[in-house]
């Protein structure tokens, strides 16, 4: 197999954590990507998500045309932005394991997605392989709701097949599904009225809640790869004051969008029937976060993985999800699409850390992949 340039690649690394991240605030990340991605003779355009978020710039689209008839358009995708602490960090090395240095996050999620996807790209390009069309979907606004990838111009997506970095398995994990998530916030409106002078002139919303939150009868686990909660309460003002207000809140998730749809339809309208049978009036706001995905085994962008980690000698670890990323979006929009794992490892803290063999692995994958799909 090729060699890959570690020293390059880890440098690269280095230079994108470094860069402020913050979700809405990933422009730094853009330029640097835009400068990189023109020197490898991509095409570029940046959509207006962040117009449509309050963010500083748009999610980044390459395209690189391909230069063999007949080979399998892909698409690679990773998101510019972290979570706080994020940015400016310091990379520490031990014993061939990169930490930031325990006052920020390390940034592999999605930094080590991101440098993948450039040096695996990088690499085929200097032996002037053979290779498809090659689009690259760098996003903004993954963290804290996969808002970026949600309002991506759909227009632009144009691979046959997908591939979102953005896993803590190892390089070798296939994640083929994840469930969709919607989100609920039901008002329950009663009437106030003085609780000690005459509390028979109003309608007490926080015993209405009671009642009608008790006749929800599925919850928590309902089967397999379907979930709900109703994980917020809030209402009343004072003790001597019958509540007129009370919002509930929760979320419903499920790889099957039927049973999705199902579970969030009977919570919602039970709430919302008994609290009305109750006396009160009551409205719900349902919001769809996301839609599931099930990418089938024996598919193109299943194979095409497989056969990448053939060629790596990585282990294929087909896999399910249990969270929200891009590649909800970027199937939903119409591009199959699977979440590889990078390595990342306990993201979402200080004490985040990444094999140095795991950021390297995953970007020959990516170059395995474009060398599958040429085939
Ligand atoms: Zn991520």
């Amino acid at each position: 197999m090729k060699e890959l340039n570690k020293t390059r690649m880890l440098a690269e690394f280095k230079e994108i954590v470094a860069l402020p991240c913050h979700t809405l605030q990933e422009r730094p990340v853009l330029e640097l990507l835009q400068s990189k991605l023109a020197a490898m003779g991509f095409e570029m355009q940046e959509d207006d998500a962040g117009k449509q978020l309050g963010g500083n710039c748009g999610n980044l689209w390459a395209f690189l045309p391909g230069n063999k008839e007949g080979a399998t358009s892909v698409l690679f995708s990773a998101h510019m932005d972290g979570v706080e602490p994020c940015g400016g960090t310091t990379v520490v090395q031990k014993d061939g394991i990169l930490y930031s240095d325990g006052t920020t996050i390390l940034g592999g999620d999605d930094k080590s997605g991101v440098v993948a996807i450039l040096e695996g790209v990088r690499m085929l390009l200097e032996e002037n392989a053979e290779h498809g069309d090659i689009q690259l979907l760098f996003t903004i606004a993954e963290e804290g709701g996969v808002n970026g990838s949600r309002c991506m111009d759909k227009s632009l997506l144009k691979a046959e097949v997908g591939y979102a970095l953005d896993s803590e398995g190892a390089p070798g994990e296939i994640v083929v599904g994840a469930p969709g998530q919607y989100k609920y916030t039901i008002s329950i409106h009663g009437k106030k009225a003085h609780g000690g002078l005459e509390p028979e002139k109003g309608i007490n919303s926080v015993m209405i809640a009671a009642k009608a939150l008790a006749d929800v009868k599925r919850y928590g686990r309902i089967d397999e790869e379907t979930t709900c909660n109703i994980g917020i309460i809030n209402g009343g003002t004072a003790t001597n004051i019958v509540p007129d207000l009370v919002v509930i809140q929760g979320d419903a998730r499920s790889r099957n969008n039927e049973k999705l749809n199902a579970i969030k339809d009977e919570i919602v309208n039970t709430i919302c029937t008994s609290a009305e049978k109750y006396g009160a009036k009551a409205e719900a706001e349902v919001e769809n976060k996301y839609s599931s995905f099930l990418v089938e085994e024996d598919s193109k962008v299943v194979e095409l993985a497989k056969d990448a980690c053939a060629a790596c000698g990585f282990k294929a670890d087909v896999t399910l999800t249990g969270g929200g990323s891009d590649a909800n979006f970027i199937n939903a929009y119409g591009v199959p699409c699977v979440i590889l794992g990078t390595g990342m490892s306990n993201v979402h803290t200080v004490e985040e850390f990444l094999k140095e063999e795991d950021l390297y692995n995953s970007a020959y994958l990516v170059y395995e992949i474009l060398k599958a799909a040429a085939k």
